[in-house]
């Protein structure tokens, strides 16, 4: 029995069998020759591994639209057409007819190209597509050399995936009927992996650091995603135990369901709106059954990161209508796209940032691509047409990106009204605060924005210097420190004054200890996947507003985040011992 510790990214317990996902990505391999006359057997070889590739890819394909939707389920319909299409296959087989060399080589040595030129590309498109292309590569290798292929079609049920990291994108495309969990050696609590994880509910720990040294294929593994912890070859003793908690944790789970119709209220009156984060529109259906309110976030660069192309303003507008449609007129804050940093890999990038969560992310990749930009903001306003839609700006650090991004809006207004298509004009824009610079200047936001969305997943990292995807500084990123606790007072302040809502949209939110800081602090909307809703519900319906002030106000006064924390702990558990006892503040 070995009980590996890493961050716990999304909650749950489960019992299962370990998949090794292919850790080397890269596409080398060796140049092989063959014998001339074996061409025809090895061309013949390769078609096979292409035939039973586009077969897992079909399979993938057909099992991820039920789960996730078809827009997610998009990634395997680019794998499909690159493996039909001449323009990869020609080289390849040319290579094994005339250059005389093994498949593997013919393979791994064109899509290196082609991955190549397309990260050198400078359409942003195609940039998205190294990483597809590499997967593709490593999947035809696989069935290459006839090992299982990294298939997670053909996974066995109650598989959970160990891997050394993985992209948002693969998150997306587990086949969730079998796969049931996920490990990782990297990562760190808000990736954007540790979000999908979240938004689909597998249990996963993420930054165990070496997990994939440690564990073998078929190897049966507990992973508890409540509290990070991992066992790898459980003794029969631990396996009971395990099952006797996942069978109570399920029983909890229904009884906080049966929450789901009242209301999020404190017990002194005050009502909390309670609102979900997507990444995909299908997600709406779990966050009406848990009761949510509205969405706060939609996270619409998934639209980026899992289609074929750069989404289209069809494409846009469509994924949009859908979600109002199904929010039968609860509202919808659409985030612009916030790509680069971990929402790209490095690999994608034409010349690699030295400092991605510092470099060209977010509202300021959107400013340097307008086509794009404007793409989205035209989808977003009409749209607007059919349901209550607000815009939001990822990661605003300075007044001229929030004006400059509002100028353009109103660009494409004009447009509109010029075709006669009809938008709202009083829709209403707002501006996400996850830099401190936004959050000291949030006084003077708030003159200019129509409300505030507090992110702390970002606000932590930038106010804490701690990236917060790197494993290795994990126990340094604390959102209840006192420094990241005045950011936050500071913004409910300046909305407070200037009368404009304010949310807290970080995963912070969903810790019912930082939910009860916020409400301390004057924030009255919550948005959170929609797992964590029922308890963040519960954890409200507990708490008294007035108390919160003042654990809020204390915690603030704090000289570090040890004695912070530690103060907020020992008083919710006093208070509210149903939610706070035996966990822990983080
Ligand atoms: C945040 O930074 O808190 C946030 C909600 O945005 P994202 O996690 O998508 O960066
Ligand atoms: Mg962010």
């Amino acid at each position: 029995m070995n009980r590996i510790t890493g961050i716990p990214v999304s909650k749950g317990l489960v019992i299962g069998r370990v998949y090794l996902m292919e850790q080397d990505r890269s596409l080398r391999v060796g140049r092989q020759q063959i014998a001339e006359e074996d061409a025809p057997a090895q061309l013949e070889r390769f078609e096979l591994a292409r035939r039973a590739a586009i077969a897992d890819l079909d399979a993938l394909h057909e099992e991820s639209t039920g789960e996730m939707g078809e827009e997610a389920a998009k990634i395997f319909l680019f794998h499909i057409g690159a493996l039909n299409d001449p323009s990869i296959l020609t080289p390849i087989r040319s290579m094994i007819e005339t250059e005389h060399v093994t498949p593997e080589f013919a393979t791994s040595f064109t899509l290196k190209k082609l991955a190549d030129r397309f990260a050198k590309h400078p359409d942003s498109t195609f940039q998205s597509k190294v990483d597809d292309l590499r997967d593709l590569a490593s999947r035809l290798l696989s069935k290459l050399s006839g090992k299982s292929a990294a298939s997670l079609a053909a996974v066995a049920e109650n598989t959970i995936i160990v891997a050394r990291d993985l992209t948002p994108t693969q998150t997306a495309g587990f086949n969730r009927q079998h796969v049931t969990g996920f490990v990782t050696d990297l990562g760190g609590r808000t990736s954007h992996t540790a979000i999908v994880a979240g938004a689909l509910s597998l249990p996963a720990v993420v930054g165990t650091k070496d997990i994939t040294a440690q564990a073998r294929d078929g190897q049966t593994i507990i992973v508890d995603g409540n509290k990070g912890t991992v066992i790898l070859d459980p003794d029969h003793e631990t396996i009971e135990q395990y099952k006797i908690m996942i069978q109570t944790a399920e029983e909890a789970r229904i009884s906080l369901h049966e929450l789901a119709s009242l209301p999020a209220i404190t017990t002194d009156g005050e009502e909390i709106e309670l609102l979900g984060n997507i990444e995909f529109a299908d997600e709406i259906t779990h966050l009406m059954d848990e009761g949510g309110q509205g969405v706060g976030l939609f996270r619409t660069e998934f639209l980026y990161l899992t289609g074929q192309t750069a989404p289209t303003e069809e494409d846009h507008f469509n994924a949009y209508k859908r979600c109002i449609e199904m929010l039968d007129g609860k509202p919808l804050t659409i985030r612009t796209i916030d790509l680069g940093a971990d929402k790209y890999t490095q690999k994608q990038e034409e010349t690699p940032e030295r400092n991605p969560f510092l470099g060209l992310r977010s509202i300021r990749y959107s400013l340097q691509n307008q086509k794009m930009f404007r793409t989205q903001l035209r989808a977003i306003l009409r749209a607007s047409a059919f349901g209550p839609v607000k815009v939001m700006f990822p990661l605003i650090t300075n007044i001229t990106e929030f004006r400059s991004a509002r100028y353009f809006l109103h660009e494409e207004m004009e447009e509109l009204a010029e075709e006669g298509v009809e938008y709202n004009p009083n829709i209403d824009v707002g501006m996400m605060v996850e830099v401190p610079a936004a959050a000291l200047m949030a006084s003077a936001f708030a003159r200019e924005v129509d409300f505030f969305s507090v992110g702390t997943n970002d606000l932590v990292q930038y106010t804490l210097a701690v990236d917060r995807t790197n494993e290795r500084v994990a126990s340094l990123y604390t959102p209840i420190h006192p420094a990241v606790l005045r950011l936050v007072r500071d913004v409910a302040r300046a909305a407070r004054k200037r009368e404009i809502p304010v949310s807290c949209c970080g995963q912070s939110a969903a810790d019912p200890a930082f939910a009860a800081l916020l409400i301390g602090m004057g924030v009255r909307t919550l948005s959170v996947t929609a797992s964590s809703l029922p308890l963040v519900k519960r954890t409200i319906r507990a708490l008294d507003s007035k108390k919160c002030e003042r654990i809020a106000k204390r915690a603030i006064g704090f000289d570090s985040e040890a004695e912070a924390s530690s103060y907020v702990f020992n008083r919710l558990r006093k208070i509210v011992p149903e939610v706070f006892d035996g966990r822990s503040v983080r």
